[in-house]
Order: C-alpha cells, then structure tokens, then sequence
C-alpha cells in the first residue's frame, strides 16, 4: 500500500464514507481506516432516519430498509398516547445499518477510495510548521505512519483525533447521552410506528424508544442525560421496561453507547484537518439522530477537502468554508434545538402529562410535530420562533 495520500479518513461509519466518497469524486487520492473487522458491526444505534433528508444525500436501496414509518406515538408518564401521523406513507426508515454502512463504504471504494479495516489510528503526524499531515496507524497489526494533505476525523463521539489536532473536543456531562438498546424480537407491535416514552419515569433529560424493525423485531432502548445516569442506569432502567412491557420478548443484543446531545463543536478544523459526523458534535441534540446530519456533514466536508486538494491549501483558513457551509446546511438549526433541548431538561413528569394531554386534544389530522413542541415550550415564550424554524414542515 503506498504511504502518501490527499487524504486519510479515520472511520468508517457514514460521515466518514461520505466525505471520503465526495472528496474522492472531486478528484483526490482517498484512504479511508477503519479500526472494526468489519464495516457497519457492531450496530450502537436504533437505525431510525428521515427519508426526505436521506434522499438529498443518496439514492435509496430497498435493501437499506428494514421497516417503513407513517406516524409517531410520544407517551407520557402517566400513559397519555400523542399520535402524529405523517402525510405520506414512507416518512421515516428504519434501517439495517449493517448493510447500509457497508454499502456507503462499498459507493466509497467504487469512488476510487481505498479502504482498510482493522486499521487502527492512535496518532496524527505534523509538519514543522504545526500543520497536520499524517496519521499514526497499526494497519493488520503492521506499525505504519502514513502520510496525506488533509485527514479526516470520522471517528465518532469517542473521537481522539479532534484531540490529538489540539482542538477542544470535550463534552458537558448533560450533554452526553447515554444510550443503552437491545434487538428484542417475539413482541407484538405496530410495524410502522416510531414509539417515545418521555418523563423523569423512563429516562431522565432523554427518552425511551420503540422502533420496529419488521417481523415482530424491534430496537428497544433508551438515552439518559449523562448528569442523571447516577439516578437510573440505563440499562437497569431498560430490562425493568422490557420484563414490565415484553416479558416473553427474546433478547438477542444489548449495546450501549454515548450519543453527543450537544451543538457543533466550535472549531471543527484546524490547518491540515477537519473532523465530520459525531467527531465534530452534528448529531440533533433533541432526537439523537446523527446519521442523516453525519453524512451531510461529511459530504460537505468532502467536497471542501476536495477544493483543498485542487488548491494547493490545506490551511484552517480555506477548510473553514465547511464549517460556514455546515452551519447554513443544519449547523444553525441545531443550536435552535439545543436551546430547546436544554429548555425539556427542566420539565418534570408532570408537565409532560399536561402537555400530552393538551397535545392530544388536537384532533388527529390536525396534529403535527410542529404543534407538539409549540404547547412543549409553552412556559417559555422566546423558544417558539425557534420552534417555528426547526420543525417547520414537519
Ligand atoms: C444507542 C444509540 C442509538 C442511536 N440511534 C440513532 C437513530 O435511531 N438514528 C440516528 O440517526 N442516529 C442514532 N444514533 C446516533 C448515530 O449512531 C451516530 O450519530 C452515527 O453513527 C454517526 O456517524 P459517524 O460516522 O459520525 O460515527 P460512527 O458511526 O460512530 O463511526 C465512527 C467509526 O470510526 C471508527 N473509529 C473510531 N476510532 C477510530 C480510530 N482511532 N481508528 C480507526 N477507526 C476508528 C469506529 O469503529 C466507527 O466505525 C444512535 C446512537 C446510539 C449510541
């Protein structure tokens, strides 16, 4: 394998294929590591996207889809149901990311992108001048260094690279999510609706989900403010929901994982380096959905990176323009959730009954996402313009 490249990802999952993939379309020399065996194992996620989102970034292959979604079921504390149902019949996926990781790494390489899986990254090289321009890695068990122009931090909420560049990666303890999910198959469920569970009851400052995955499957798990989790343990809180709700349920994998419940890191690239996906903090604070914003995100990483390498520069400077793109594209949007965000972590049970119970007073056909969260902020004024923009349309 040669030892000097445009580029160099650091992870796999979709923000990282996805810059590798744009950057290797616009004509740069891409290596993209990962440390798994495998693309796409183990899954830490409940597979949920939009699909108008996912549509912008790529055509959809019905293998993708375990199970269609038309409508939402928010339940309270004390067990008031507020549907929503969706106009059209597919308005979210829930996916098999096994194989939709794969085939974004599959879409990379048939881009030109090299790809190599246990390849572990544990360091960055620097140029005398302090800019990035390689990576430290045990590709296969071989010490390598390797170098490139630009690398690409894809490495997830864990990310190391961020840190290894200098740039301030930590997260507030209220803004990690901690996530805990098992695949509970045998349970009698509707197979096209997302369920939440909301309240102090389910999962302090987060909520517990539902997500059918077809044939009487589904991911079942919840997120836990990382400041309440003393109070509940996830996964104590988890198996007491599943032996009260499912208790003939088989269960066949439990993962847990951080989800970053925060906004976009201030600085996401520095001379040499750029860091996309959970890296660089694009997850929706409010959902925890960071697939669909990832791949955004590293797209349009991508497609700078690319003009880097076209340009002869690889500063701050220039790459900025990514972050300026992002924060257009979803960035901005996310801090209006997060201010929302922060604002649901001073409800108490009780206001989540009153809410729900207001909400589902709205006749179904006249209910929408939209409506939901304007009676959620009701106390606080300030937050429905930023309502009124973040879930506009839905
Ligand atoms: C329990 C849970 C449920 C979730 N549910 C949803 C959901 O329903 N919908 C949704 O949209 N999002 C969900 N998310 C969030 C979603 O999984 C992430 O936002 C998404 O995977 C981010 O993509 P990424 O490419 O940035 O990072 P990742 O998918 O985490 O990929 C990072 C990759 O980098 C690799 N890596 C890390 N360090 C190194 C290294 N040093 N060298 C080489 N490789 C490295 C990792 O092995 C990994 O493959 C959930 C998360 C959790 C934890």
């Amino acid at each position: 394998m040669k030892s000097n490249w445009d580029v160099i990802v650091v992870g796999g999952g979709p923000a990282g294929s996805m810059s590798a993939l744009h950057s290797a379309k616009y004509g740069a020399s891409v290596l993209m590591l990962e440390k798994d065996r495998e693309i796409g194992v183990p899954v830490r996620c409940a597979e949920g996207v939009g699909v108008v989102g996912l549509q912008k970034l790529i055509k959809v292959d019905e293998r993708w889809i375990k199970t269609k979604i038309d409508k939402i079921d928010i339940i309270s504390p004390n067990n008031t149901s507020v549907k929503v149902k969706f106009d059209t019949k597919d308005n979210g996926y829930i996916l098999d990311r096994r194989i939709f990781d794969n085939d974004l790494a599959l879409l990379a390489s048939q881009a030109g992108v090299t790809v190599k899986t246990k390849s572990y990254v544990h360091g960055l090289t620097f140029s005398e001048n302090g800019s990035v321009n390689g990576v430290k890695a045990n590709i296969l068990g071989k010490e390598v260094n390797l170098s490139s122009k630009i690398v690409i931090g894809a490495d997830g909420v864990e990310s190391r690279i961020g840190r290894f560049a200098g740039l301030k990666t930590a997260l507030k303890i209220r803004d990690i999510g901690s996530g805990v999910q098992a695949v509970v198959s045998g349970i009698d469920i509707d197979q096209n609706t997302m369920k939440f569970y909301v309240g102090e009851k389910y999962a302090p400052g987060g909520y517990l989900w539902i997500f059918p995955k077809g044939n009487n499957i589904a991911n079942i798990g919840l997120g836990i403010s990382g400041n309440r989790c003393d109070i509940k343990k996830p996964k104590d809180s988890l198996e007491k929901f599943l032996s009260k709700h499912f208790p003939n349920g088989s269960i066949l994998n439990y993962v847990a994982g951080g989800i970053p419940l925060a906004k976009t890191l201030d600085k996401i690239v520095t001379d040499g380096l750029v860091l996309v996906g959970d890296a660089a903090r694009t997850v929706n604070p409010i959902s925890g959905g960071g697939i669909v914003s990832g791949m955004n995100n590293g797209k349009l990483a991508g497609i700078r990176v690319a003009e880097a390498i076209k340009e002869n520069n690889f500063t701050e400077k220039f790459l900025k323009k990514y972050k300026d793109d992002w924060y257009k594209a979803d960035g901005k949007n996310h801090e209006r959730l997060y201010k929302i965000k922060n604002f649901i972590l001073s409800l108490t049970d009780n206001d989540f009954d009153h809410i729900a119970k207001k909400a589902s007073a709205i006749p179904i056909e006249k209910r929408s996402v939209l409506k939901v969260f304007k009676i959620v902020v009701w106390r606080k004024p300030s937050l429905v313009l930023d309502v009124v923009k973040a879930f506009s349309g839905f």
